[in-house]
């Protein structure tokens, strides 16, 4: 039977109801008496169902409005718990745990309150006690939590300039008060009090916290000992909240050092520049407000130092990839001296050039710039700003000031990392590609022209009598000329080829969607460059010609060897033509060219 009523109870209430409608009629009809007619029981039926349905409907609103009333009343509770963390400063902007915590920490300072407030009462023999704390602009004072006797007390905001209690609240020293015909004026509550007793909560740097109070309705005045014991009892109060505001600080920070850990870690994870320097820009605004931020490297490599900017967050996007020249600026200053400035807080962008005078940084009402130091060495520098002024707090300077060194150590590991992908991939001494790279991208190059039917060439070139350059002039004066060449093929080559140093004196050029015409134009240009340049040196000028091959995918080959071999094989005509000149089309092989007369005299 309990089970039945425990079904009833927790089962869809309409469908349990209207069984127990149907059960109580069936009943009703097995002992109906004999000749009862059908009419009579579908009325009495329908009676059954009918009070079902109004008892439910009686009984979700019932719970229903209960329910409204109770979620109510938990969000009203949560407010004023908000409310007094606000009052106690335990609470700023919070996130969701620390709002737990600060509302822990309330009840916490709640708790321990209300029992000094109660040994106050006892230890002056006192009607009533209660705290008062001042608000933060420190013009009123707000009733925050009383023992005994404190239906009297005003609970919205009163100023703490007028009535009784300023007078505590200016003069900050301890006030005892008594009259038989009860005390006016209290400004904080409705009167029917003979004796008051009240001191001020003061912190230990002096500030006036609010006001501790003791009040008798009717008796005798409190007597200086009582004030003694008042004051005693301020100072645990004060104690209490200074506590917790410590706590709630601690758990904050380590909230904080659990966030700033997270940061460095992801840095730590970057490997290539970009990730490294999108993680450091995210790691500063996850630790600060900032309005900007922006990462710039040094660039000594040209013999002359720039500092350009890598990143850029917040700020106008053209001021990306700009560089500019050493200057007196914050950054080039922070770059040379290793320190963050400005010195000793932040300012105003206004007041500063940060990066230079054509890069301006405007609106901005803090600015740091922090140096990336690894070791010795400033590979670069931070630069954050807030619109707001003085907007970083110390705490946060300190912890960008860590990233600031954790970036630099990460910046110094994606450089070598890519410095060394970028040995791997291109040639040291032209800066083309490598034949390795060469390799891979007309590997990828010839799946994707096959995959999607374009087409794709590839000249091959060789230096002319490059031998009698090094013998000539000697083996730098030879290197030069490759690196120039290289310079001149870089030129000459669209964003999407891919200019590579074949191997010696060879170089390449894979050009893609290019047919053979098109890539004969394009090896005509790099001949008369060549052709053209005057390499400097210490016997005099000296000029250089190439012999060129040029073959197309899929006209004259089907696959990578073949291209190529058909390249070469052209190349090599060339040469045989009398060098300084392409060839791009199918050639009978070229008569041989008269021997030279130690070669006849060679000849068998
Ligand atoms: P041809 O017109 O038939 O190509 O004659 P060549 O003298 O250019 O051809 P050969 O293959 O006889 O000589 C190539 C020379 O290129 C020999 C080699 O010492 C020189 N060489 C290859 N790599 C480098 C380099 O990196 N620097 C310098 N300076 N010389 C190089
Ligand atoms: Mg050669
Ligand atoms: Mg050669």
């Amino acid at each position: 039977m309990k089970r039945f009523w425990e079904w009833l109870y927790s089962s869809k209430k309409t469908v349990a109801l209207g069984a127990l409608g149907l059960g109580i009629a069936l009943l009703w009809w097995a002992l109906a008496p004999e000749g009862r007619s059908g009419k009579g029981l579908i009325a009495h039926l329908l009676c059954m169902v009918l009070f079902a349905v109004f008892y439910h409907l009686v009984w979700c609103s019932k719970t229903g409005s209960s329910r409204g009333a109770e979620s109510h009343a938990i969000e009203a509770k949560m407010k004023e718990l908000e409310e007094r963390a606000h009052q106690l400063r335990l609470s700023g902007e919070a996130s969701a745990t620390q709002a737990e915590w600060f509302l822990a920490s309330v009840r916490e300072v709640d708790g321990a309150l209300e029992n000094l407030l109660k040994v106050l009462q006892y230890a002056v023999q006192a009607d009533s006690a209660a705290v008062f704390l001042v608000s933060e602009d420190r013009q009123s004072l707000c009733w925050h939590l009383g023992a005994g006797n404190i239906q009297q007390h005003r609970r919205e905001p009163f100023s703490a300039m007028e009535g009784t209690l300023s007078a505590v609240f200016k003069k900050e020293a301890p006030l005892r008060l008594f009259s038989q015909k009860g005390l006016k004026s209290l400004g904080y509550g409705v009167g029917g009090i003979q004796a008051l007793l009240a001191t001020v909560l003061k912190s230990k740097e002096g500030v006036v916290s609010g006001i501790l109070l003791a009040e008798r309705a009717q008796g005798v005045a409190f007597k200086a000992e009582d004030e003694g014991q008042l004051s005693m009892l301020a100072q645990e109060v004060q104690r209490v909240i200074e506590l917790e505001c410590m706590m709630v600080n601690v758990r904050r920070n380590t909230l904080e050092r659990d966030r700033f850990f997270r940061v460095v870690n992801e840095l730590n994870r970057s490997s290539s520049p970009a990730q490294v320097f999108s993680a450091i820009i995210e790691s500063a605004r996850h630790i600060a407000p900032l309005d900007f931020c922006a990462i710039t490297v040094v660039d000594d490599s040209e013999g002359k130092r720039f500092h350009k900017i890598a990143r850029v967050s917040g700020g106008e996007i053209s001021m990306k990839h700009r560089a500019f020249e050493d200057n007196v600026g914050l950054v080039a200053s922070v770059v040379r001296y290793g320190i963050a400035l400005p010195k000793k807080e932040t300012l105003p962008s206004e007041r500063h050039v940060v990066f230079s005078d054509n890069i301006l940084l405007r609106g901005m009402g803090s600015i740091k710039v922090f140096p990336l130091m690894a070791g010795e060495r400033t590979l670069g520098t931070l630069v954050v700003g807030s619109k707001k002024k003085l907007a970083l707090e110390a705490d946060e300077l300190r912890m960008l000031e860590v990233v600031a060194i954790s970036a630099a150590q990460a910046v110094l590991r994606a450089q070598l990392f890519e410095r060394m992908e970028t040995m791997a991939t291109m040639d040291g001494l032209t800066g083309l590609y490598n034949h390795r790279t060469f390799q891979v991208r007309l590997d990828e190059l010839l799946s994707t022209s096959k995959r999607y039917g374009r087409q794709c060439s590839l000249i091959l070139f060789d230096v002319d009598h490059f031998k009698n350059v090094n013998d000539t002039y000697g083996h730098p004066v030879g290197d030069s000329v490759l690196k120039k060449i290289g310079k001149l093929l870089r030129k000459l080559a669209r964003d999407s080829d891919i200019p590579t140093r074949y191997g010696g004196e060879e170089f390449a050029l894979i050009m893609p969607e290019t047919e053979l015409q098109g890539a004969k134009v394009i090896a005509e240009r790099i001949r008369e460059a060549v052709m053209d340049e005057l390499f400097q040196t210490e016997q005099g000028i000296l000029r250089v010609t190439v012999s060129l091959g040029v073959s197309t995918f899929p006209a004259c080959a089907d696959g990578k060897a073949a291209l190529i071999e058909v390249a070469d094989q052209r190349l090599y005509m060339a040469k045989r033509k009398g060098r300084n000149c392409l060839v791009a089309d199918k050639m009978p092989p070229p008569p041989l060219l008269p021997k030279t007369p130690a070669e006849r005299f060679l000849a068998p």
